[in-house]
């Protein structure tokens, strides 16, 4: 799937090789092959034709210099246009109260109680954090017992209660837990569903409404490519969350959903999973998607 993006990419910019500036004849049919690449690395059409639009614009008038092929500075100019369009710059969590509440919200499977132990983690021993995770969801015991064995692994407290079906209920109490033993962030993990579902959207719903969360982090797979995008958006329809968290991006997915995500949902993504293991988590860094998805 790498090798053909690329080559249409090597494609679509020999029709520009020679030339001497980028003119709107040239230009239209590259376009056209860069949306059609786009398309093929998840990125939804609307997201895709506003970006070749926009980069047409850019790109048009633009003298070439000998030094630079057209495929390169077209490259250049959607490399940067990418970036923008996701953000720009990584936004960093809001970790300013104390205890700072982060709510994690997704469907099943997608990578919560994975990211859940990586966040903690990452708070840990990256921003000097002492954080609770909070087991939430009173569905699955399986998930319960996952979460208490990342967090033996990671030396990280975890709140469970066997004895309650009320994942509000657990949550409060996992916040008072917190405060008695001076945790500085508490990450309640929640239960998910296979598809997006009311009770589902009802329970979450009022998690937030008693834990006020500073932050709430979206957590979906990013090799669902479309359902990623409406799923994201039923969330923050929602639930109006504060940032997003795309998984399983060390498989052979280029990550376009990154790109239709922002557009949707017009929130940051601020973390990416890149494996199965609690280090493999990095910060969101616009630039590197954008070349990511451009291949
Ligand atoms: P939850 O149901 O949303 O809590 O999802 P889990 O955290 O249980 O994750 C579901 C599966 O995806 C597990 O097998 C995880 O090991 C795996 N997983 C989670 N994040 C990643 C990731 O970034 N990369 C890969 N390859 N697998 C992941």
């Amino acid at each position: 799937m790498f090798e053909n993006l690329q080559d249409k990419l090597d494609r679509a910019f020999k029709v520009l090789k020679g030339q001497g500036s980028i003119t709107e004849i040239n230009v239209a049919e590259t376009m056209k092959e860069i949306r059609k690449a786009l398309l093929d690395a998840d990125v939804n059409y609307k997201t895709a034709k506003t970006f070749t639009d926009d980069v047409k614009v850019k790109a048009l008038g633009q003298n070439v210099l000998t030094a630079v092929s057209p495929g390169q500075l077209l490259t250049k100019i959607m490399n940067d246009e990418l970036a923008g369009l996701m953000g720009g710059t990584a936004i960093e969590l809001n970790l300013t109260a104390n205890p700072t509440i982060i709510l994690i919200a997704g469907l099943n499977g997608a990578g919560k109680t994975t990211f859940s132990g990586k966040l903690a983690n990452y708070l840990k021993t990256q921003k000097g954090k002492k954080p609770l995770l909070v087991a939430g969801d009173v569905y699955r015991p399986a998930a319960i017992t996952q979460l208490q064995v990342l967090g033996e692994q990671i030396g990280i407290p975890v709140y469970a209660n066997l004895e309650s079906k009320d994942p509000v209920a657990i949550a409060l109490e996992g916040i008072a837990e917190a405060k008695r033993n001076g945790n500085t962030v508490v990450i309640l993990d929640t239960a998910g569903r296979l598809a997006i579902d009311e009770a589902m959207m009802n329970e979450i719903a009022a998690v937030k409404s008693s834990t006020k969360p500073h932050e709430i982090l979206f957590v979906v797979d990013a090799m669902t490519g479309q359902d990623a995008v409406n799923t994201a958006k039923a969330f923050n329809d929602r639930l109006d969350f504060t940032g997003v968290v795309l998984t399983k991006l060390d498989g052979d997915t280029r990550g376009g959903a990154a790109l239709s995500i922002k557009s949707v949902v017009n929130k940051p993504i601020k973390f990416i999973g890149t494996g199965e293991k609690m280090e493999a988590l990095d910060v969101f860094y616009p630039e590197r998607m954008a070349s990511r998805i451009l291949g």
